[in-house]
């Protein structure tokens, strides 16, 4: 049999890699040559954080494949068939890509490989159920997430599958070399690689899946797995998480089961919808006017730096800055914020929040937004308006995430810290609220009406 190229991409693991067994399966006795192409295209658009997790986790892969990755800086449609050449492989095997860049990209390479006589073989998915296999009985796709998640969980997903026994890996020869790690000396970001995330989803499993329920709503409790980044590189399989949630009884082990789900929910919205990523589904609700101009421009400012005079927001966009990395509960009120106390397009906070996260993807972040922002696809009738304050007291009650994070607001102490207007002297250093969230309110309110009634 002839050798074969397997092709990393969203995948940079060796444990449940059923598309790296197939390429193995498939050399037989031959060679496999591991392959990571380095697309000047979405590395240019990762940010920082990103590419930092990316070069790091490459030298893990690398390390595991005993410096057998072969990486290729350029154009995939140029590269893998040159890679394939090289070692006269006759198969290249990926896992399939459903994303609108990457499933186009994924198109180009498999006709520039054909033309050389080459075949392309898609095995699995970075998804627990791959993008446009859950329907409705008449074939349609679902757009509301509960219904979606019903008929995901009656889908079901296959096992996992272990890392290949014995492989002999091509040598990488005339390698362009790993990205470079970017400095970044302001942001302490998490470990990479596989064995990182396998750790984090062992002592998430021991420790907090039991307290999900009631902790995963507040950003003053490490109550949440911090896996994002992980399953966004594909350092772990959402199949093996679930497969390790299949242990755990209890609410807290099926309620992280439903956030799966999300994941797998949103990216099924933007295969089926791929324009989605940057226009609203609900062009209704998109419609709604929104600001622009120097003082528009100057509140966005504020918002990214995490001064605008509201605790929870500013604690949220400091942590984003610092860690690379935002709990889910504060991505809401933050994103509410900058739509409907600012009144800018979500595309602009999503695009800033890309820019910065760590586990930053379009399907996830920008369906994201568009949830908050009302645009999406299962928009609440009514608009629905985070208020900061209430939000902050609700979710960090004694004020410990808000303190964590704007220190000039450290000594303040109990949830007073949400309101600092109120306390007898300002707190030095700390802003005035930019706007008064009740009169942008109901400015919301004022034009959500003015496109219902258009
Ligand atoms: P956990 O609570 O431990 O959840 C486990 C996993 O479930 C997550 O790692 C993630 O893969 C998935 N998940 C949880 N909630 C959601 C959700 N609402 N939508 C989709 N998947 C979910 N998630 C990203 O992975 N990348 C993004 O760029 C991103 N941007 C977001 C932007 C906004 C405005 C909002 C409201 C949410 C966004 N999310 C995004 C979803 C969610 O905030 C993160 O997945 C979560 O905070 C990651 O932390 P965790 O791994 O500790 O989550």
């Amino acid at each position: 049999m002839p050798n074969t190229v397997f092709w990393f991409r969203r995948d940079l693991r060796l444990i449940d890699n059923p598309a790296l067994l197939e390429a193995v399966s498939a050399a037989g006795d031959d060679g496999v040559r591991a392959l990571f192409v380095l697309d000047p295209v979405p590395f240019r658009a990762s940010g920082g954080p990103r590419t930092s997790h990316l070069a790091r986790s490459l030298r893990a892969l690398d390390e595991a494949l005993g410096g057998a990755l072969l990486i290729r800086h350029g154009d995939p449609v140029t590269e893998v068939p040159r890679a394939a050449a090289e070692i006269g492989a006759g198969e290249v095997h990926i896992a399939a890509d459903y994303g609108p860049y990457g499933s186009r990209r994924d198109q180009r390479v498999e006709k520039a490989l054909l033309d050389d006589g080459v075949t392309l073989h898609r095995t699995g998915s970075p998804y627990a159920v791959a993008p446009g296999r859950v329907r409705k009985p008449d074939g349609t796709p679902y757009r509301v997430f509960t219904p979606f998640s019903k008929a995901w969980r009656a889908h079901g997903w296959r096992a996992p599958v272990d890392a290949p026994k014995t492989v002999s890996w091509l040598p990488a020869k005339d390698d362009d070399g790993l990205p470079d790690v970017p400095d970044l000396p302001d942001v302490e970001l998490p470990e990479a690689g596989e064995d990182a995330a396998r750790e984090r989803l062992a002592a998430f499993l021991d420790e907090k899946v039991r307290h999900y329920e009631s902790d995963r709503n507040r950003p003053d409790h490490d109550g949440t797995s911090r896996l994002s980044v992980h399953l966004k590189y594909g350092e772990l399989h959402p199949r093996t998480i679930l497969a390790e949630l299949a242990k755990h009884r209890g609410v807290g082990a099926d309620t992280f089961r439903n956030e799966i789900c999300w994941r797998d929910f949103y990216a099924d919205v933007l295969f089926h919808r791929p324009e989605s990523v940057w226009e609203s589904l609900d062009q209704r609700v998109g419609s709604i006017e929104s600001d622009s101009g120097k003082v528009a421009d100057e509140r966005f400012e504020a918002w990214a730096a995490g001064r605008t005079g509201y605790p929870i927001v500013d604690a949220g966009m400091r942590q984003l800055l610092s860690v690379g990395w935002m709990h889910n509960r504060v991505r809401m009120i933050t994103a509410s914020f900058l739509v409907k106390d600012l009144h800018l397009p979500w595309q602009r906070g999503a695009a800033h929040f890309l820019d910065l996260l760590v586990d930053g993807d379009y399907a996830s972040n920008n369906h994201g937004w568009q949830w908050v922002a009302g645009t999406g696809t299962d928009a609440a009738p009514y608009i629905r308006v985070f208020n900061p304050v209430t939000q902050g007291k609700k979710f960090d009650p004694d004020g410990g995430y808000v303190r964590r994070w704007v220190p000039e607001l450290a000594d303040v102490s109990g949830a007073a810290v949400h309101e600092p207007w109120t306390l007898p002297t300002q707190p030095e250093g700390y802003p005035e609220p930019i706007v008064d969230h009740a009169a942008e309110r109901q400015e919301t309110l004022r034009r959500f009406d003015e496109v219902r009634r258009a």
